[in-house]
């Protein structure tokens, strides 16, 4: 019998996924402030990514560092009991990031990986989305204008 409340479960799905975390709200707000639009959790792409540039085709995932394991990141530990759930739980949730990571980007999407712990610090947090936001995206755009103009 499963007690759990349709409703229950996908607050809990929320709390493992994280929408709308403290984070992502940190990320929206510096994104805003930047005058940059942007769409939420966009059904249509790998992983529903919390944060959608169409136009600049650009995405940004932000991500819990104990619950997607932030490589050397002290929030990342791994609880005393029950260990092989929680080892299991975790190498599930890697490989989907994973697997979804490497669609957006094969789908040509640019993505920006920003980790809980890397949104405490407010001028960092700008400065890199600023950064991603102005970079890359230009170059492969020139490239794929370049691409054109040769076979046209
Ligand atoms: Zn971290």
């Amino acid at each position: 019998m499963d007690r759990v409340s349709p409703l229950k479960r996908s607050q809990n799905m929320a709390q493992i996924k994280g929408r709308n975390t403290r984070p992502e709200l940190v990320v929206r707000k510096a994104l805003h402030s930047l005058g940059v639009g942007y769409r939420l959790h966009v059904r249509t792409l790998p992983g529903k990514p919390d944060i959608v540039m169409s136009g600049r085709r650009k995405v940004i995932e932000v991500r819990g560092c104990f619950w997607h394991r932030h490589p050397y990141c002290e929030f990342a530990y791994i609880p005393k009991s029950n260990q092989l759930f929680w080892k299991t739980k975790f190498r599930g949730n890697v490989r989907r990031d994973r697997k979804n990571l490497s669609a957006l980007q094969n789908g040509g999407w640019d993505v920006l990986v920003i980790w809980e712990c890397e949104t405490n610090d407010i001028s960092v947090l700008r400065y890199r989305l600023e950064s991603f936001i102005r970079g890359k995206g230009r170059r492969s755009e020139k490239a794929s204008r370049e691409e054109y103009s040769k076979k046209a």
